[in-house]
């Protein structure tokens, strides 16, 4: 039997494609992990916004085929920076030309005279290496360290893989004249009632009576293969993990260093406002000026055609930060979005705030030999560690399908 732990995207996956006997015990009391919704009066939110831009068309029909399509929305991607007090198309890397003369003048000389002779070993040198010193340190810089909550230099160069948009001084200059501003989504898709959805047609899949909701999994004895939760000991085959990677290292007793793993955490602000505000284009926009509190904001009324402002508002902390007050920072909020004009006269009629801890793992080349390492020590025990945070990774919730349908394919294979 497989003993699958957490009743996230990335467990239900291994359950939906597994041909073998398995049981899921998930610590909270619905499915869903990350990506649940929140049903609030007129508002649909998710736990902070979930797009998708699927790349594996096996994975989309997967998905799509137990969805009305008439309840998905696909949506052309439109994204601003907010910069010291204008917009400028995203991604910033492509769009100086927007920016005011001087500033352009810039970035556009710091990327032609880049010194190519200090060796990239981190992201923050990377994002020098490759856009010069001008739109490193006027958005890439303290966006992402506002995202990250963290020095960038601790940061491995590939940390963001492929969802961080390169461009070459080529695109860049092309782009002044002929504007694609492509990225890796140009169109999204996203179900009108929220992620749910997408969870609820993988787990229409999923056998329900061996799903064990409100159950914790408390320690793990993998020479006698045996799992205890606050409910019963269950003996297992195979142990499929969705934990973060450090707590299962925890939980089946393995030695690590603790330093090597670190991440942020995001608090999220669901915000529902009684009429529409002034913004009705940007999908969402991102915010590199320090002074204010949040590094995103995303506009869930102009992605499904709402006539009240909906919003997701993010704010990165450090792991280790303590003594969050909530209620100050839903003002600080406010009082921010104010400065910049995304509420005017509207109403705040209904606010949901969510911690997701962790929100972004910090990949660093320490984090990912470790990594490596721990998991290959774990498979001799049969104890698999998969999902965004099993894995200590960046990616999206189609890649954990795909990583859990490999791994339920890998594990039947190898019996
Ligand atoms: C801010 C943010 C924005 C994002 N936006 C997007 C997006 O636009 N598009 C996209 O595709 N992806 C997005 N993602 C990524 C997406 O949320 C994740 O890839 C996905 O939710 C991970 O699913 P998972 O099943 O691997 O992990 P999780 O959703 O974390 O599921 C793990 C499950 O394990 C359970 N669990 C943990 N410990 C125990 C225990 N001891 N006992 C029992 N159960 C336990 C948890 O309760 C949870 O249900 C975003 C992520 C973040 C943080």
């Amino acid at each position: 039997m497989d003993l699958i732990i957490g009743a996230g995207i990335s467990g239900l996956s291994y359950a939906a494609k597994t041909p073998n006997d398995y049981l899921i015990v998930e610590k909270d009391n619905e499915i869903g992990g990350y990506c649940k919704t929140i049903y609030s009066g007129d508002y649909v939110w998710d736990y902070s916004g979930h797009f998708f831009h699927f790349q594996r068309p096996e994975i989309k029909d997967y998905v799509m085929s137990r969805l009305d399509e008439k309840d998905i929305l696909k949506v052309r991607k439109y994204t601003q920076i907010y910069y010291k007090g204008i917009y400028v198309d995203y991604p910033f890397q492509m769009n100086i030309h927007q920016l005011n003369k001087d500033e352009f003048i810039d970035c556009l000389y710091d990327i032609f005279t880049i010194d190519d002779s200090t060796e990239v070993t981190s992201f923050k040198k990377m994002l020098f290496a490759k856009f010069g010193k001008s739109i490193a340190e006027k958005f890439l810089i303290p966006y992402n360290e506002k995202l990250y909550a963290t020095d960038l230099d601790k940061l491995d160069v590939d940390a963001m893989g492929r969802f961080f948009p390169y461009a070459d001084k080529e695109q860049i200059v092309r782009n002044f004249k002929n504007s694609t501003n492509q990225s890796y989504n140009s169109f999204f898709l996203y179900p009108r009632k929220g992620v749910i959805k997408i969870v609820e047609s993988v787990a229409s899949h999923v056998d329900k009576s061996k799903i064990l909701l409100g159950e914790k999994l408390l320690s793990v004895d993998m020479k006698n293969k045996k799992a205890v939760t606050d409910k019963r000991t269950i003996e297992y085959d195979n142990l499929i993990s969705t934990m973060p990677f450090p707590v299962l290292m925890d939980k089946c007793g393995v030695e690590y260093d603790k330093e090597v793993y670190s991440w942020n955490k995001v608090l999220v602000f669901n915000l529902g406002f009684d009429k529409k505000g002034p913004e009705k284009q940007n999908n969402w926009i991102y915010f590199p000026d320090r002074e204010l509190v949040f590094y995103r904001v995303g506009f869930y009324d102009n992605i499904i055609g709402q006539d009240k402002t909906s919003l997701y508002v993010e704010i990165g902390f450090d792991h280790e930060a303590r003594d969050i007050d909530i209620d100050q920072l839903l003002d600080r909020t406010l009082s921010d979005l104010r400065k910049v004009g995304i509420i005017t006269d509207q109403k705040l009629v209904a606010s949901h705030p969510i911690m997701m801890d962790p929100a972004y793992v910090h990949i660093t080349q320490r984090s990912e030999e470790d990594k490596a390492r721990k998991k290959e020590l774990l498979k001799q025990s049969d104890v698999y560690s998969i999902g965004r945070y099993g894995s200590w990774t960046y990616c999206s919730l189609e890649d954990n399908i795909h990583e859990a349908f490999s791994l339920a394919k890998a594990v039947a294979e190898k019996q």
